[in-house]
């Protein structure tokens, strides 16, 4: 087969595994994002994040990380679910809401690779899913699969923002997309006006340390008091994603390891409360909610029950 026959296959297999759309990009040296990263770090938007400094040549260069690297396949992966809250007051990003995504899609790259491997043969190949040195989101963009909003969030005119994003490097040519998608953000400010902490700067760039994602999963030491409501997220915020336009053309994923964990539906704010360290463990070992530790969630639930406490007082 032709390589563009290739990518069409790649494609096929890749939706039929489970993925919702793919692109494809030719291997090079991402020059574009170097002097971003560079000051983004610089800025320490990074907060303790420290792993975001490492590898910085390979996270710009994909031939870095598969010999001779001829292609970046970016696939994304839906995860907006039927419900998007339950019946707590509590509330968790809902990428969070099922089975580990790192071990679902890691899986589902890994049969595709298998596939390519035996279909294609003697083929390298790399899966990555949000994995420090790749910026998926610079593939995906580059693949022509949407544009990075102003809330950091790869967008697509079809599919809103609520997917995950995975990249496979390998050394097989294939035939790339040659047309980005423009920016449809606009004049719109929609996620910067709603983010309460303010960590959306108007010019384009997330100040990650002072984001509510990063507060309730990254960071380790005591949350600091705010007067500004976070609006009862205890793991990950889904604001600024919640209130983007383009999210309403979100449609429920069809995947059934990303289903709610069952007493992620049933808790009630007491149930959350009272979480002792064994129920945490037993509930969420397969879950992304486990990044955080019992530590990070009970601290979490704690800081928020005193905000909500403190509003109603
Ligand atoms: S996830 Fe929440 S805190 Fe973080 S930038 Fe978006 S709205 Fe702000
Ligand atoms: S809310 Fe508006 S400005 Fe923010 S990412 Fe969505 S379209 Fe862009």
């Amino acid at each position: 087969m032709m390589n563009g026959q290739w990518t069409r296959w790649i494609e096929l297999e890749a939706l039929k595994l489970g993925f919702d759309a793919v692109g494809f990009a030719r291997a090079e040296r991402l020059v574009d994002d170097e002097i971003r990263l560079t000051q983004w770090l610089k800025q320490d938007y990074h907060g303790n994040m420290r792993y975001m400094e490492n590898h910085f040549d390979k996270r710009l260069d994909p031939r870095l990380l598969v010999e001779d690297a001829q292609t970046v396949i970016t696939f994304i992966k839906n995860y907006y679910p039927e419900q998007l809250h339950f019946q707590s007051d509590y509330k968790i990003s809902c990428y969070a809401y099922g089975q580990d995504y790192h071990d679902v899609i890691r899986n589902q790259l890994q049969q595709l690779i298998a596939s390519m491997q035996s279909e294609i043969g003697n083929i390298q190949a790399r899966g990555f899913v949000d994995s420090a040195p790749v910026l998926e989101r610079s593939w995906a963009v580059r693949s022509g699969l949407g544009w990075v909003g102003k809330n950091g969030n790869l967008i697509s005119k079809r599919k809103g923002s609520f997917f995950f994003i995975a990249t496979l490097i390998t050394d097989l040519a294939l035939d790339y997309t040659n047309n980005p998608v423009a920016d449809f953000c606009g004049t719109c400010t929609k996620c910067i006006d709603a983010c309460p902490t303010d960590a959306i700067l108007p010019n384009r760039t997330i100040n990650g340390s002072h984001c509510i994602s990063y507060y309730t999963i990254e960071l380790k030491d005591a949350l600091l008091e705010t007067n500004k409501s976070w609006d009862n997220w205890i793991f990950g915020c889904d604001i600024c994603q919640e209130v983007c336009p383009w999210n309403r053309f979100s449609t429920p994923h069809q995947e059934d390891s990303f289903k709610p964990l069952s007493e992620l539906v049933q808790f009630s704010n007491k149930d959350w409360e009272e979480l002792d360290e064994a129920t945490f463990k037993q509930v969420f070992s397969k879950s992304p909610i486990k990044r955080s530790k019992f530590s990070g969630l009970s601290r979490n639930i704690a800081f928020i029950k005193n905000q909500s406490d403190k509003l109603k007082g």
